[in-house]
């Protein structure tokens, strides 16, 4: 099935299909009263014929039910896609003042995954923390493999067992991957997810310190 073809045979304007490869947009159109200007990422391109059926019906239409499903089909792929010749492996800095990340990561692969995950980590900065509700300890990129841990944690403020709790979250976004429901809605922190997390040795102690370090955040001049 050609996605192109049959959107020219089907509307009466010119179609533009450019093919990409962003991650974040994977589908987007633009309809004027001479084209129809389409830019879609290249997974659509080997997509089963419901799901280039479920495009084009978007394309003509922009219909909620077809965005859901290219939606859902996009995570799915997203969910196995493999970035990391992207990573620029020089830029990474695992090793800090305090805590070299990615001994602490090697470590609790062995402890707690067999060994199994093959992940970069590196520290990262941002500049400022206006709103504090929205610090951020770590993060995962599943398509880059790669774990970033705030580098405001690089300090002998926090505890050596609390920088191994958010790296060992952050490595377990990568053995449980998110679900989709059937809403299209992203489901992160799932009960077994929880359960997993608990299996850390030092959770409760980790949960505790978290609890005071975001009342005594003033403290950290982190306001
Ligand atoms: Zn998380």
């Amino acid at each position: 099935m050609n996605i192109k073809e049959i959107l020219q045979q089907t509307s009466n304007v010119d179609v533009i299909l450019k093919i990409r490869d962003y991650k974040s947009t994977f589908i987007s159109v633009l309809k004027t009263r001479s084209k129809l200007q389409i830019s879609l990422h290249k997974l659509f391109l080997d997509s089963p014929d419901d799901v280039k059926k479920a495009v084009i019906s978007y394309c003509l239409k922009r219909d909620k039910k077809s965005h859901l499903q290219i939606k859902t089909y996009a995570y799915k792929y997203f969910e196995t896609a493999d970035y990391t010749h992207r990573l620029d492996v020089k830029k990474l800095k695992s090793k800090g003042i305090c805590f070299d990340l990615k001994h602490i990561m090697e470590n609790l692969n062995l402890i707690y995954f067999k060994d199994s995950l093959n992940l970069s980590i590196t520290w990262f900065e941002k500049p400022k923390y206006t709103k504090f509700r929205h610090f951020t300890f770590g993060s995962f990129d599943k398509s880059l493999k790669l774990v970033r841990i705030n580098a405001l944690l690089d300090n002998s403020n926090f505890p050596f067992y609390f920088i191994n709790y958010i790296v060992y979250h952050e490595m377990l976004h990568a053995m449980y991957p998110e679900k989709i429901d059937e809403n299209g809605k992203r489901k992160i922190h799932t009960p077994f997810f929880k359960k997993k997390e608990k299996e850390f040795a030092y959770y409760r102690d980790s949960q505790e310190f978290e609890k005071k370090f975001l009342k005594k955040r003033k403290f950290y001049g982190w306001t």
